[in-house]
């Protein structure tokens, strides 16, 4: 798996496991930036989660859509020539964020016993790219990192709701990125018309801990509140994260900066999906772009 793909992504951090998978290790900005004692991911205001103890991960870089907004390559796909086994990546998880962090240690802005947290991970976001649920051993992985302690959140694109009623995690996010059949279509470009699946997926979020995740982009998906709004009701997730799209990674060769909302336009988005749900708006963060509604109970 040395491929080209393959350098270009560990110039860009990423960790893997080993040579014939794609499973891979890639601290965030956030957990880098809450380790020099500075701002921490939205999560953390949201859900209360300590970004510098979080591990941002994923078992499979493989995916079943090519959505014009995602970071990754299409053209320059890494192939996998066998899955990873969980205990192999469970057991690696420290050992590669130690590696990716080891140049913090010596760091004048990094107090030590941050440092020292950072390498005593309490949670594991599987969501760092590619989707999860095409791992074929994901329940077992997200098992296994729960009886190891781990408060697991795990997001996925929502394609495959038969593995995701076999997985437990902590939180489960499901992406929901059009209010329509078409505009999902022309947006996410699945392998398959996946919609009814993800329809599907949706409907059982209402049972746990969950949210939906919408991205935004500009001239694409940013109409319809109304239409959003009947697919969140329905849902019952707990919560919704309505998400600017960035301007960042290969989405630049498809995107242009101008389809990036500005947080105010989120916010502005986000008022009117909420006028025709039961949501209220919970908390933002405008660094990232990001609007948090919560149901009403
Ligand atoms: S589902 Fe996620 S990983 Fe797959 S193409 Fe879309 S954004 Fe990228």
């Amino acid at each position: 798996m040395h491929s080209e793909a393959c350098k270009a992504l560990r110039r860009q951090g990423y960790q893997f496991v080993n040579t014939t998978s794609s499973a891979a290790v890639k601290p965030c900005m956030w957990n880098k930036r809450a380790l020099r004692g500075g701002d921490m991911c939205y999560k953390a205001q949201f859900y209360g989660i300590e970004s510098h103890r979080c591990v941002q991960m994923t078992p499979t870089l493989r995916c079943n859509q090519q959505c014009l907004f995602c970071w990754r390559s299409f053209e320059h796909e890494v192939t996998e020539e066998e899955e990873c086994p969980p205990a192999e990546i469970i057991d690696n998880l420290r050992r590669l964020q130690k590696k990716a962090l080891s140049g913090y240690k010596v760091s004048p802005y990094v107090p030590p016993e941050l440092f020292a947290e950072a390498l005593d991970p309490t949670m594991v976001a599987i969501s760092l790219s590619g989707e999860p649920t095409c791992y074929s051993h994901l329940p077992e992985f997200i098992d296994g990192l729960n009886s190891e302690g781990y408060t697991t959140f795990l997001v996925s694109n929502g394609t495959r709701p038969d593995v995701l009623a076999r997985c437990r995690p902590y939180q489960l996010y499901v992406s929901l990125d059009a209010p329509d059949r078409e505009t999902y279509l022309g947006l996410c470009r699945p392998k398959k018309d996946y919609w009814d699946r993800i329809q599907e997926s949706l409907a059982g979020l209402a049972t746990r801990r969950s949210a939906i995740r919408t991205t935004v982009v500009r001239g694409y998906n940013d109409f319809s509140p109304e239409g959003y709004a009947a697919i969140y009701q329905d849902s019952g997730a707990r919560f919704v994260e309505v998400k600017g799209y960035m301007y960042l990674g290969y989405s630049r060769n498809r995107l242009k900066r101008e389809q990036m909302p500005e947080h105010e336009v989120v916010r502005a988005f986000a008022e009117k999906i909420v006028e025709h749900c039961d949501y209220s708006i919970k908390d933002e963060s405008p660094v990232s772009r990001v609007v948090c509604l919560e149901r009403d109970v």
